[in-house]
């Protein structure tokens, strides 16, 4: 992992589902170890905790969720792709969940939403 240490995840936020509009550091994205999707990975800008989220290729913007089971041929991650995934909404999935978080949340996470600035590539750690 390339992540500073100085940053912490603030576990005590409160969950709720807000919007922080474009996020200021740059997301790392690489290719899914599968070959079938792009993974993006950045600091929450809400929470600060490490969240990650698969994209299954060729179709964001129709659900988070169902990406995932969406299977294609192995191709490499076309430009239009990453494109497409600045202007996709991402959901914080720090993984831990924080105070008030309703049982029926989509994600495990603080419950912010927001669009990359930039997306950098990287390797999966
Ligand atoms: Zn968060
Ligand atoms: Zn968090």
């Amino acid at each position: 992992m390339t992540e500073s240490p100085a940053r912490g995840h603030d576990f005590a936020v409160d969950y709720a589902e807000e919007d922080m509009g474009r996020a200021s550091a740059p997301f790392t994205q690489w290719s899914a170890p599968d070959g079938h999707g792009v993974v993006v990975e950045g600091d929450c800008p809400r929470c600060h905790g490490r969240t990650r989220t698969e994209y299954r290729h060729g179709v964001p913007g129709t659900g988070t969720k169902g990406l995932r089971s969406w299977l294609t041929g192995r191709h490499p991650v076309p430009a239009e792709d990453a494109h497409a995934l600045l202007d996709e909404v991402h959901f914080c999935e720090c993984g831990h969940p924080h105070p008030n978080l309703p049982p029926d949340a989509p994600f495990t996470g603080c419950g912010a939403s927001w669009r990359v600035r930039a997306l950098v590539p990287g390797e999966a750690a």
